[in-house]
């Protein structure tokens, strides 16, 4: 496996890579990675002959009073994952290598990223869909991996994929969990333990909910109401928002019923976590 900083590396490895006729997937994470980046990583490589695993904190996706600083790195320890799940190639740039003096190019969207944690995060998915058409123009990856964690941002990236006529397969991972169902994520590492113990709302939620709908209840209110009568519960929890919403368009809807997507944003203390659970 291999580790590499600039532009120049990946296009002449992957280049090589697809004239020989392989097909190349790639993972896009910004990093301290866990099972569930493991996940997807670990589809990629038995879906493609090399596999890609991008690590870059991507400065442009975070507000001003956001955690861009304190965001937790180690790639000495993600590289030995990624090389014990069979990945081939690391793209790990300095935020300067991605973004020259005087870049002024973004990927905006519609609709799609104004609600949901686009609403408290106003400029987080522009962030996203440049930063994540860039990783596709440099690797020109056959499939590209993310996770439903990121169940907004999943259906943002294949939104414009459709949108922009982008030759790449988008494939949806299912979430890894905790034994005790918190959702896995690089920001669970800010929880102290009675955080961690509150964090648990969120997955409980998430259950109740999905049960419901499960036994025949299809009406957002109540539904939305369970879940957030579960949130309110806990002291150390504030909501930021709990919706039902259409899961392509991500408008919000009455009925909970395919495609519609349930999520939620809540702090635990200063942590922002997210979850949802999908209807198909
Ligand atoms: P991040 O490093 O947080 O930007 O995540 C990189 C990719 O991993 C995104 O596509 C996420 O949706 C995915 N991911 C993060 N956490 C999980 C999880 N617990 N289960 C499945 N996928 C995840």
């Amino acid at each position: 496996m291999q580790i590499v900083k600039t532009i120049k590396e990946v296009r002449e490895i992957t280049g090589a890579w697809r004239k020989n006729g392989y097909t190349v997937g790639l993972v896009p994470t910004m990093g301290y990675l866990h099972e569930g980046h493991g996940s997807l990583i670990s589809r990629a490589v038995s879906e493609n002959d090399r596999t890609v695993v991008s690590i870059f904190v991507n400065p442009i996706q975070f507000g001003p009073s956001e955690d861009l600083e304190s965001y937790p790195r180690d790639i000495e320890k993600d590289s030995a994952f990624c090389e014990s799940l069979g990945a081939d190639l690391i793209f790990n740039p300095e935020p300067a290598e991605m973004y020259h003096e005087g870049f002024s190019t973004y990927v905006d969207m519609d609709i799609l990223t104004k609600e949901l944690c686009g609403i408290t995060r106003p400029m987080h998915f522009r962030g996203v869909c440049t930063v994540v058409i860039k990783l596709f123009h440099i690797v020109q990856p056959y499939r590209a991996y993310f996770g439903q964690k990121d169940a907004q941002q999943l259906a943002i990236i294949r939104h414009m994929v459709d949108d922009l006529n982008m030759d790449i397969e988008i494939k949806g991972c299912p979430i890894v969990r905790e034994a005790d169902g918190l959702a896995k994520s690089s920001r669970n590492t800010y929880l102290s333990a009675a955080e961690r113990k509150a964090a648990l709302c969120l997955s409980r939620a998430v259950q109740c909910g999905s049960d419901m709908v499960k036994n025949g209840e299809t009406d957002s209110v109540k539904v939305v109401g369970a879940m957030k009568e579960i949130i309110e519960a806990e002291p150390l929890a504030e909501i930021d928002y709990v919706k039902a919403v259409n899961g392509l368009t991500m408008q919000q809807t009455d009925l909970i019923e395919a495609p519609a997507l349930t999520a939620m944003a809540v702090y635990i203390g200063k942590t922002r976590l997210i979850d949802n659970f999908a209807v198909k």
